[in-house]
C-alpha cells in the first residue's frame, strides 16, 4: 500500500515540516507510524501520546515504545476521563454524565486539546512554522470517519503565522493491510489484538463494540467495576439507557 498524498507530503518533507504522529498504542498508529518513518528524516518526526490514565490498556505505552525510533512525547489532560463524568454529573444532573458518540468531549478534551497544546509549544520552541498533524483514523472504521478529508489545513492550529496541515495518511488501508504493514515492520500489534480486541484506546470506549467491552471486562476485572460504580453513583448509564453491565453480558446471558 500507499500512503495519500504522497507527493505533497514529499514536497512538504523538501520544505521542512514537522510532522506530529500522534501514537495511541493501537494497530492504525503503529502501522501509520512505520509508513512515516520510512519517508520523513528522523528530525523531521516527532511522536506524541495521549495519556488516558487509569482507562487506557496498563502496558500500552511500553508497546509504543518498544515500536518507535523517536522518543515518546507524553502529554496528558488536566482531567481524568473519570473525573469529567463526575463534573458532569455535578453541574448537569439533567443530562447524561457519559460522553457519547454525538457528545466525544472526552476524545476532544482528553487527545486532540493537549496535543494541540503540546503542537503549538514545540513548534513555539523550535521557531518552526510548517507542520502537518498525522492521525491514523480509517474510513473503514465508521461511516462518519468514511467522510473525513485525508488532507486539509488545520484551521485551529493553522494561527499566528504557522501554517499545519491535518493529514491521514492511512484512511484507505483496510485492517489486512494495516497488519500486514505491521509484520513488514518486523513489528507485531498490542497484545490485546491477539486476545480478541479489535480497537485500542480507553479499555472501554463508549463507542466499543461488545466483543471489545467483554474482552476489557476479563482482562480489567477491577477497572470495570469503577466504571459501573461510576454508572451508580452519577446515576447515568455509560451507553444511552444501556449499562455497561448490559453490554458485558449480553452474550453471556
Ligand atoms: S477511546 Fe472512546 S471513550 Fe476513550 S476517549 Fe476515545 S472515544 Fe472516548
Amino acid at each position: 500500500m500507499t500512503i495519500s498524498h504522497l507527493n505533497e507530503i514529499k514536497e512538504l518533507i523538501g520544505k521542512g515540516a514537522t510532522f506530529y504522529v500522534s501514537h495511541s498504542g493501537g494497530k492504525d498508529s503503529q502501522a501509520m507510524y512505520a509508513e512515516l518513518f520510512s519517508i520523513v528524516p528522523r528530525d523531521q518526526l516527532i511522536v506524541v501520546h495521549a495519556d488516558l490514565g487509569e482507562v487506557e490498556w496498563e502496558d500500552v505505552q511500553d508497546h509504543i515504545i518498544a515500536n518507535i525510533r523517536h522518543p515518546l512525547n507524553v502529554v496528558r489532560a488536566p482531567k481524568t476521563l473519570f473525573e469529567m463524568v463526575r463534573h458532569r454529573a455535578n453541574t448537569r444532573p439533567d443530562v447524561p454524565s457519559f460522553p457519547s458518540s454525538a457528545q466525544r468531549q472526552c476524545t476532544s478534551d482528553l487527545k486532540r486539546n493537549p496535543i494541540y497544546k503540546f503542537i503549538r509549544n514545540d513548534m513555539k520552541q523550535r521557531g518552526a512554522l510548517l507542520a502537518v498533524n498525522c492521525m491514523g483514523l480509517r474510513a473503514s472504521e465508521s461511516a462518519a470517519r468514511a467522510k473525513k478529508g485525508t488532507f486539509k489545513i488545520n484551521a485551529t492550529l493553522s494561527k499566528a503565522g504557522r501554517t499545519v496541515h491535518e493529514y491521514l495518511p492511512i484512511h484507505h488501508y483496510s485492517d489486512a493491510e494495516v497488519f500486514a504493514t505491521i509484520a513488514a515492520a518486523g513489528q507485531k500489534p498490542f497484545w490485546a489484538y491477539a486476545a480478541g480486541n479489535k480497537r485500542l484506546s480507553c479499555v472501554f470506549c463508549i463507542m466499543g463494540c461488545d466483543n471489545d467491552l467483554q474482552n476489557g471486562a476479563r482482562h480489567r476485572p477491577v477497572l470495570y467495576q469503577q466504571y459501573l460504580a461510576l454508572e451508580c453513583e452519577t446515576g447515568w448509564t455509560m451507553f444511552n439507557g444501556q449499562s455497561l453491565r448490559d453490554r458485558v453480558e449480553r452474550r453471556v446471558a
